[in-house]
């Protein structure tokens, strides 16, 4: 387990899927040096805000910048949001294991 909690095997399987933003497309750096932007850092998400889902299917990396504009809302809802719609972030815009999961949901 990493300090997020997610299993080794996950964490390094996620970490070659996704090297760029799963909602915006940015491509993700590791760390930042001081002074500089940490917008474009890569962070840890749940697709599905539920830390108990620890899975391939909900696990995913995003930038800094869109992991706090979603925070903890509701994926379609975010969708919704002036963040997403100055982004062109869509459900059609994101990647397939967005698009996925939301499908799944219905
Ligand atoms: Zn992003």
């Amino acid at each position: 387990m990493n300090r997020w909690g997610i299993p080794k095997q996950i964490e390094s399987i996620v970490r070659q899927r996704d090297i760029v933003c799963v909602y915006c497309g940015v491509e993700l750096v590791d760390s930042v040096t001081k002074g500089q932007s940490r917008a474009r850092l890569g962070t840890w998400e749940h697709i599905i805000n539920d830390a108990r889902i620890v899975t391939l299917e909900n696990i995913a990396r995003c930038c800094c910048s869109c992991n706090a504009s979603k925070g903890s809302k509701d994926l379609s809802r975010w969708f919704g949001s002036d963040y997403c719609r100055s982004k062109g972030i869509t459900i059609e815009s994101v990647a397939p294991v967005v698009r996925n999961r939301l499908l799944k949901l219905g």
